[in-house]
């Protein structure tokens, strides 16, 4: 579970986060949508703290990360994030871009990190690509070993960032497929996207941002099919 109260968080004299406070449940699936700039991925950075909140309290699975004696490694460990890029090493076949992280953070001898591994591509339906190299993977693959690759960390909770939106408008469907299986195995996911249908049948919640706060958030029937704020309708005009 995730939970973020009064955060907020300046770059300089800019307030990105003007007081964010919201929770994401065990099992829970929560999606983020909002224009660009309104702070989605500070957010989500916040959240595994690869930004230092300016204040305000997230805590993680129990642990509050932005406490004083946290081991911050150990709770990046626990969070699974996918980000729009993918990330891969170029270097490394699927495979090893899988194990690589298992062996020297987990410590994971290689049997038990390639059998991880294996389950976990075969979850992304990549099985017969297990010694292709990136630049010889569609963009979406690419991204669906990104996903295999965050759950051989047996994350508690996975993050994404707009996973879907380098994508080719025909490689989409296979990477959100991936995601609604996630859901459906009882994952926790907090996910920024601009898919709107995925939005719609797969979160348990929708959360929108504007401007550095929540401005809306409820069940996808309410915030995307009824919203209650004009800048919802104006911002879902221009998505939908
Ligand atoms: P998008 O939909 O385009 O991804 P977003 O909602 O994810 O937008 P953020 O990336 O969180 O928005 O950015 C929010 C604001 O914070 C923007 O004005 C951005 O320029 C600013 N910002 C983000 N990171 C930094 C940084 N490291 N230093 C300074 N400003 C930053
Ligand atoms: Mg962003």
């Amino acid at each position: 579970a995730i939970e973020v109260t009064g955060l907020h968080k300046s770059f300089g004299a800019l307030e990105v986060l003007k007081g964010i406070d919201f929770t994401v449940r065990r099992g829970e699936v929560v999606c983020v949508i909002g224009p660009s700039g309104s702070g989605k991925s500070t957010l989500l950075r916040c959240v595994n703290l690869l930004e230092e909140p300016t204040s305000g309290t997230v805590t993680v699975a129990g642990t509050e990360v932005t406490g004083p004696d946290v081991d911050i490694d150990r709770v990046r460990r626990r969070i699974g994030m996918v980000f729009q890029s993918f990330n891969l090493f170029p270097h490394l076949t699927a495979l090893e871009n899988l194990t690589i992280a298992q062996r020297r953070v987990l410590r994971r001898d290689r049997a038990a990190a390639e059998r991880t591994a294996r389950a976990n591509l075969a979850r992304v339906g990549l099985s017969d690509k297990e010694r292709s190299y990136p630049a010889q993977l569609s963009g979406g693959q690419q991204q669906r070993v990104a996903i295999a690759r965050a759950l051989s960390m047996d994350p508690e909770l996975m993050l994404f960032d707009e996973p879907t939106s380098a994508l080719d408008p025909e490689l989409v469907g296979d990477v959100l497929a991936v995601m609604r299986s996630l859901a459906d195995e009882g994952m926790t996911m907090l996910v920024v996207t601009h898919e709107m249908s995925f939005a719609r049948e797969v979160a348990d919640r929708v959360v929108f941002m504007d401007g550095g706060v929540i401005v809306e958030e409820g069940p996808p029937d309410r915030v995307v099919g009824a919203p209650q704020h004009e800048r919802t309708r104006t911002f879902l005009a221009r998505v939908l």
